[in-house]
């Protein structure tokens, strides 16, 4: 089996005493790794005390301010710090490339060679690391930051052409897959931070979140790539579910999220297969450029729907799915019986709120079960467009309350986190009898979903949706059915208030 990458660990304390506790309690939890920033002390650093009985290998760094560090004191005691901490033997030593020739080589100690830029990624990244492998180097590190998602691919392919292992890392929230990837492209090891609250480098995770959600240290050469692409990404849920899912059937695959702007879909599709992308989750701003632009082939009703949420990546050819679509229909036609054939909805009327992606995807199946749907959504314009599409009556979201429905189906976010004191429709209007499909997921009981139940309506929420469509997308992915009752646990805890981090 290819060799995986460790996960290094950046403690920085101003107290001996706390970094000292934090190296044990990291090597408790089976950290193989960790680097001690000497400049965060508040008082001078006793390296003797740092390194006597250490609990797991080390690097020392000791970062001034203009390299993003702490360090204010002389430059002559901070290189007397790097070599006292080499003649202790100290398994890694960090040095920049200005003080590198200054610093020799002695004993074990391996010299990471490093670079910073908190700017930009520069242009001429090879003759960079071709300076930087000059310097006696064990280890080139280059981290720099990321404008957009091609600056990845850029550190990544250097990683994986290099021939001295290098750790190459895009900083900021579009540099996260160089992190999450290092391994996958030759890393020796890449960092993390203690504590999510405590990152020593922007877009830095906790060592909590690449173990616990990416499985780091499983990731090798040959582990394959999928991805939520969105704009912004930080708060999907989907890599949370699939690595976990992945990871529930030992899958050598992982999942992670890839923040897309509208004007680079293009570059990133191009990029896709370099990355190692085997599918791609997609979502706000992409799902109809994708589907227009970019798919070899879709279903029908994605064609029809005009919006893909979900990309396999096959020798060379791309194919779309909708599993919104796929999802919310099989969770009606489960509720009022039979398939689009011959469907139990025949004939109901529906409520359909919103006039979005969503209330699209869902109007689509309803259309093709002969129901009659009223629309009703904020601008009336848009209301009109989707009505016209599916051939359905649009009114104004003030008459909403004078449909007699058999299904009300909610597509607007009016509930959602924060604002979970809001429902779109007022509770006397519900009676038992009416079904009520919710598609707002977090929280899963929304005051609507409330409101339902009190009237004994039967109801659909939006977690039911969720987790349906990614165990659908998990089965494009992998082929195999998905674990869906740990993926409906995971949700639920990460949109639980009370989150371990
Ligand atoms: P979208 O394209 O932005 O559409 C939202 C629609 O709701 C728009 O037509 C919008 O009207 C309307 N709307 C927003 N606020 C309103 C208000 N206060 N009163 C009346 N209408 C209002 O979003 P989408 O992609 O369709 O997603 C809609 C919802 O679906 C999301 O909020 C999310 O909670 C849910 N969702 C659930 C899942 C799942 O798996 N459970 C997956 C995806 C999305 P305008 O045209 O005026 O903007």
């Amino acid at each position: 089996m290819p060799a995986s990458s460790l996960l290094c660990v950046t403690i920085g304390r101003g107290r001996h005493r706390a970094l000292i506790a934090e190296h044990k309690h990291l090597a408790e939890q089976g950290c193989k790794l960790v680097e001690l920033r000497l400049d965060f002390l508040m008082t001078p650093p006793n390296l003797k005390r740092l390194l006597a009985a250490r609990p797991c290998p080390v690097v020392v760094t000791c970062r001034r301010e203009k390299d993003g560090g702490r360090w204010t004191k002389s430059e002559e005691s901070r290189l007397m710090l790097l070599r006292q901490a080499i003649a202790a033997g100290v398994e890694y030593v960090d040095l920049e490339e200005d003080i590198a020739a200054s610093i020799p080589r002695f004993g074990d100690t391996k010299r990471i060679i490093s670079y910073h830029n908190f700017r930009e990624t520069p242009e001429d990244l090879s003759a960079l690391h071709a300076r930087l492998s000059g310097l006696n180097a064990d280890i080139v590190k280059i981290a720099t930051m990321a404008h957009g998602p091609h600056d990845n691919v850029r550190l990544l392919r250097l990683m994986r052409t290099a021939r001295i292992p290098t750790i190459a890392i895009c900083m900021g929230e579009f540099g996260q897959p160089s992190r999450i990837l290092a391994g996958k492209f030759g890393a020796p090891f890449t960092y993390a931070t203690f504590h999510a609250e405590r990152s020593m480098a922007p877009g830095q995770l906790s060592y909590q979140q690449m173990r616990e959600v990416y499985h780091y240290e499983d990731i090798n050469t040959d582990t394959d790539v999928y991805g939520v692409i969105a704009d912004p990404v930080a708060h999907s849920l989907s890599p949370v579910i699939h690595n976990a899912a992945f990871n529930e059937l030992r899958l050598n695959k992982i999942y992670v999220p890839l923040r897309v702007p509208r004007e680079e879909l293009s570059q990133f599709m191009h990029d896709a297969r370099e990355l190692g992308i085997k599918g791609l989750s997609v979502t706000i701003p992409h799902k109809e450029e994708i589907c227009q632009k970019h798919l070899d082939k879709c279903d029908d009703s994605t064609h029809e729907i005009g919006a893909c949420n979900t990309v396999l990546l096959k020798e060379n050819r791309t194919y779309g799915y909708n599993t919104d679509y796929a999802a919310a229909m099989a969770s009606l036609d489960h509720m009022f019986g039979g398939d689009e054939g011959a469907s139990g909805l025949r004939g109901k009327t529906v409520l359909l709120l919103g006039a979005g992606g969503v209330a699209r995807a869902i109007g689509v199946g309803l259309k093709r079960r002969d129901t009659d749907i009223i629309i009703a959504s904020r601008t009336m314009e848009r209301t009109e467009e989707l009505a016209r599409i599916l051939k359905a009556k649009a009114i104004a979201w003030g008459q909403r309350h004078g449909v007699k429905p058999h299904l009300i189906v909610n597509c607007t976010p009016i509930g959602m986190h924060p604002n979970v004191d809001e429902s779109p429709i007022e509770a006397r209007y519900l009676q038992s009898g009416i079904v009520v499909f919710d598609t707002v997921y977090n929280p899963e009981q929304t005051l609507l979903i409330k409101q339902a139940r009190d009237c004994e309506c039967t109801y659909i929420t939006g977690i039911d949706m969720f987790v349906s469509q990614a165990s659908i997308q998990f089965k494009h992915f992998t082929g195999q059915e998905a674990p869906v009752d740990l993926m409906r646990r995971v949700v639920k805890q990460a949109i639980s208030p009370v989150k371990v981090q």
